[in-house]
């Protein structure tokens, strides 16, 4: 069993990979950014509390991400978990290490996926997703074949992230720089880190990171 986290900020294409790995080597994906938008769709009362901090780009309490992976991970994943947009901050940073030692288990590699700003935005304000099935799509780099169409299962629920803007990418990203990038050198410290580039095809980005599970 391999845990590993993917490091990276905002359109450095984690999802994407979480599903690969999810489909080659049967590990689960927690995506706390899923969690949270789920809880806002669902309109619970998590989901009431984030929805404007998220609207604007900002970092919910690491309490209230803590609880969430903690919760998830009570259900023990056979191929091991792929964190996803966690940990954000120092302190969920730490809060990982307990929840993992509490079942004394370990965190095999930590993924650093490195882009570029001025590709993020490109990235980022032209994304959309299969809201029936997931696929993620990109106006320019990766259109659906019928226009409104999903090629994988034909569905027409076709889905902007509402963060997804160019406005609020910029919180966003000033969010990563100021509390999430401090991990790449806390992981560093631990020799836990390995960099891919996040720029390069979805295909090679893969081999890349396969490449670091088979060696964790
Ligand atoms: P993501 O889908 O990972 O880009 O997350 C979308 C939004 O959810 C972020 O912009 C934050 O507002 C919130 N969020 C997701 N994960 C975390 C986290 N680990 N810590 C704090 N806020 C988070």
């Amino acid at each position: 069993m391999v845990n590993i986290i993917l490091l990276g900020p905002p359109g450095a294409g984690k999802g994407t990979q979480a599903k690969r790995l999810e489909e080659a080597r049967g590990m689960v994906q927690l995506s706390t950014g899923d969690m949270l938008k789920e809880a806002i769709a669902k309109g619970t009362e998590l989901g009431k509390r984030v929805e404007g901090i998220m609207a604007r780009g900002e970092l919910v309490t690491d309490d209230i991400v803590i609880g969430l992976i903690e919760a998830k991970m009570k259900d023990r994943a056979r191929g091991g978990f792929i964190f996803d947009g966690f940990p954000r901050t120092l302190k969920q940073a730490d809060a990982l290490g307990d929840l993992l030692a509490r079942t004394g288990e370990t965190l095999d590699a930590v993924i650093e996926m490195q882009v570029d700003d001025a590709a993020l935005v490109a990235r980022i304000t032209g994304r959309f997703t299969c809201g029936n099935c997931g696929a993620v799509y990109h106006d320019l780099t990766r259109p659906t074949k019928v226009p409104g169409v999903c090629d994988v299962c034909g569905s027409t629920n076709l889905k902007r992230r509402a963060d997804d803007t160019e406005e609020t990418l910029k919180t966003r990203l000033m969010e990563y720089y100021k509390k999430t990038s401090p991990l790449i050198g806390y992981y560093h410290a631990k020799g836990q880190l390995s960099a891919v580039d996040g720029l390069a095809d979805a295909g090679v980005v893969a081999s890349a990171i396969a490449k670091v599970l088979d060696k964790a």
